[in-house]
């Protein structure tokens, strides 16, 4: 049978289990995930493009689950009251091809892009690092403030947004959080000056420079969030040429994430071999790290799984009729049979 998980329910979950709690699992399931690598059946994913933002299908595999991601990216959504990002998916048994979850991922996608972003920063920031610049205060950013800070020890945060009332609705949303304070900045330049850590999470369909060379101070680790479709980017191409930069999947990437600027013999690292060992992290302590964040579709599949096993402990996921329920799999017809429309044709 097929189960919905319903952004109440998603919600129900947190409230439970607690924000930091969610957001750990996540990670962990995620760096689960990327250690397995080589057991994914992987592909880019699939992008329909428009003048106003594009539509994304993002399927993955492994032995025993198939899962997939319809998500968008329409940056002026917010000016008519819809989200930039809106997101659903299914999770399915690949021993029979059903269809187990169909589950609400906006929020799951903002949890779970917080949670791969902090570890890409555990494996690459410095240690130590307590300062974060935030830029880009919209819907994704209490997230990816709240797991540097329960995550990784983030104190103190620099935030900076061109619309001030999303700078104000952050925060509202952070200014209970005990030992993280938080200054607001008039610029990206003021905000990124002095921080250990700068993310980037801006919505804006062309190639933006929301950081550019002159604001990268020795040692700063980037966490660039919003630069993910083709001419889409927020990073200035000086700023990748004097870094180390990893990625995700490094075919999706090459063609949706900040390094899409870049030459296609570029060096990038996927980030599943650092987190294995296979391949070196951060140089020294004076190096500048990239995480060149665009999703992949393993992430979702990782938050899929564990969203459903957290909804089973708490009773959540109300049945979905989504599948003709057959008592002879081959009579398929017989669900038709009391239809009006054909009585009336015989
Ligand atoms: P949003 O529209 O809610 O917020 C984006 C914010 O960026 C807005 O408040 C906007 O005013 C601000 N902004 C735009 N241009 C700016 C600039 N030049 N300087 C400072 N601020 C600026 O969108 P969201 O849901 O928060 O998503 C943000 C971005 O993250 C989007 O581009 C989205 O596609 C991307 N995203 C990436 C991933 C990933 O896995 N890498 C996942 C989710 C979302």
């Amino acid at each position: 049978m097929t189960r919905l998980l319903t952004p109440q329910d998603i919600a129900q979950i947190v409230a439970t289990r607690g924000l930091p709690d969610v957001l750990r699992r996540l990670e962990d399931a995620i760096t689960a995930g990327f250690l397995r690598w080589q057991e994914f059946d992987k592909t880019a994913r699939v992008a329909s493009h428009s003048a106003t933002g594009v539509i994304e299908l993002m399927p993955i595999a492994d032995r025993t689950h198939y899962a997939f991601k319809y998500v968008n990216g329409h940056p002026g959504n917010t000016k008519a009251g819809l989200s930039t990002v809106m997101a659903f998916g299914v999770l399915a048994d690949v021993v029979t091809g059903a269809p187990q979850w169909v589950s609400e991922l906006t929020l799951t996608t903002a949890m779970r892009t917080a949670a791969t972003s902090v570890m890409a920063a555990r494996a690459l920031a410095r240690p130590g690092s307590r300062t974060m610049a935030l830029i880009g205060n919209g819907a994704q950013s209490e997230f990816q403030a709240l797991a540097f800070h329960y995550g990784l020890g983030i104190r103190q945060l620099r935030v900076f947004d061109t619309d001030p009332r999303a700078t104000a609705k952050l925060l509202r949303h952070l200014q209970a959080v005990p030992g993280l304070a938080v200054s607001v900045h008039a610029s990206t330049a003021e905000a990124v000056r002095g921080a250990d850590i700068v993310t980037t999470v801006t919505a804006d369909k062309r190639n933006a420079t929301i950081i550019t060379p002159e604001m990268i101070e020795p040692g700063m680790h980037l966490n660039a969030v919003g630069g993910d479709c083709p001419g889409k980017t927020e990073l200035h191409p000086g700023v990748l040429q004097a870094a180390q930069v990893f990625v995700e999947f490094e075919p999706q990437s090459r063609v949706e994430g900040d390094v899409q600027q870049m030459p296609a013999d570029f060096p990038v690292t996927e980030l599943w071999q650092v987190l294995a060992g296979r391949a070196p992290g951060r140089r020294d302590d004076a190096a500048v790290t990239v995480f060149d964040s665009v999703g992949f579709a393993l992430e979702d599949y990782a938050a899929l799984r564990l969203m459903a096993e957290l909804a089973l402990d708490l009773g959540l996921g109300q049945p979905l009729d989504l599948i003709p329920a057959l008592a002879d799999p081959k009579d398929l017809f017989s669900q038709l049979q009391p239809a009006p429309a054909l009585r009336r044709a015989a």
